[in-house]
């Protein structure tokens, strides 16, 4: 997808997936369903009445090892890999209806997610989609950790990590309107030190974990080789960096530039990004030049966009 369509978009039909979560271990059937223009997405917890929590920065819960969010005392856990998907594919609107309190881990990575979308396709719908256009920088450090965005067109990341033996320092530039988000990002899966298992399961968490769906690194490498890519580890944060990033309602329209960060500065730059009015605007993205002149253009204008009487068209 290299250039962002105009247009929002959402999944051509239904999907199903499931699995394990990550941190739970709870066993998680999750359904995907196509959502009217202008809905955005919207997890619903069908084993509790159906309740339902947006995906925006409102409702971001706790942030250490996953993304969560609450809203009202109910949970949904781990949803950095399926955002990063659907923002990476562009995919605007959809409900996705799990039965348990975690999105399922799958392979570890977003692929499962993209080939997905594009097995069952993408379908346009009759709505101007909208950037979240960054018109000054915001920045959030904190030590060593720091995370800014910063004006630009389309959406680039500049992504440095600095991890222990045997990862050490890797950075990653990725432009997502000259890059395939399917191709360089979502193939990449999360990771784990085989000697931190112990405290993370003391902790609670990765009780869902295994050789199939994360790398498990010991001293000298990965356990469960070979890797999909050689800085495979610096991809995977861009991934999850998208999926955060995310919970801002809408894709970006700037450059993010992130070092040694994590979830917690991720989601601590959404809120502080969406606090500042001053800092940014929704823009519309440009309609190709090639359509102008085509029958879509004409069947669309702006007025016939903004309107509510389109939802669900
Ligand atoms: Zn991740």
């Amino acid at each position: 997808m290299a250039n962002l369509a105009h247009l929002e978009q959402t999944i051509a039909g239904p999907l199903e997936f499931s699995g394990v979560g990550l941190h739970s271990g709870a066993p998680v059937t999750m359904r995907m369903l196509p959502a009217p223009a202008g809905s955005g997405i919207v997890f619903r917890r069908t084993d509790l009445d159906n309740f339902e929590i947006p995906a925006n920065g409102r409702n971001v819960a706790k942030v250490s090892y996953a993304t969560s969010l609450m809203r009202q005392g109910v949970l949904i856990q781990t949803t950095e890999h399926l955002l990063s998907a659907l923002i990476g594919m562009g995919v605007d609107n959809v409900i996705i209806e799990v039965d348990n309190l975690e999105l399922p881990i799958l392979d570890g990575s977003a692929l499962p997610y993209v080939q997905a979308f594009l097995n069952v396709g993408i379908r346009t719908q009759r709505r101007r989609r909208e950037t979240i256009r960054v018109l000054k920088p915001v920045e959030v450090r904190e030590g060593k950790k720091f995370i800014g965005v910063y004006p630009g067109s389309g959406y680039s990341i500049q992504y440095t990590i600095e991890f222990p033996a045997p990862i050490g320092r890797q950075s990653a530039c990725v432009d997502l309107a000259t890059e395939s988000y399917g191709e360089f990002i979502s193939p990449a899966r999360t990771f784990g030190y085989k000697a931190d298992e112990k405290k993370l399961r003391d902790m609670g968490l990765i009780r869902g974990a295994c050789a199939e769906n994360a790398i498990i690194l010991g001293a000298k490498g990965p356990e469960n080789g070979p890797l999909r890519f050689d800085d495979e580890y610096v991809r995977h944060k861009v991934l999850d960096l998208i999926g955060d990033l995310a919970l801002a309602g809408r894709r970006i329209e700037g450059h993010v530039v992130a070092e040694r960060a994590g979830h917690a500065m991720h989601t601590a730059l959404v809120s502080r990004l969406m606090k500042d009015r001053s800092a940014w605007e929704l823009a519309n993205v440009p309609v190709p030049e090639a359509q102008i002149e085509g029958p879509e253009a004409a069947e669309l204008t702006d007025s016939d966009l903004s309107g509510a009487a389109l939802q669900g068209a």
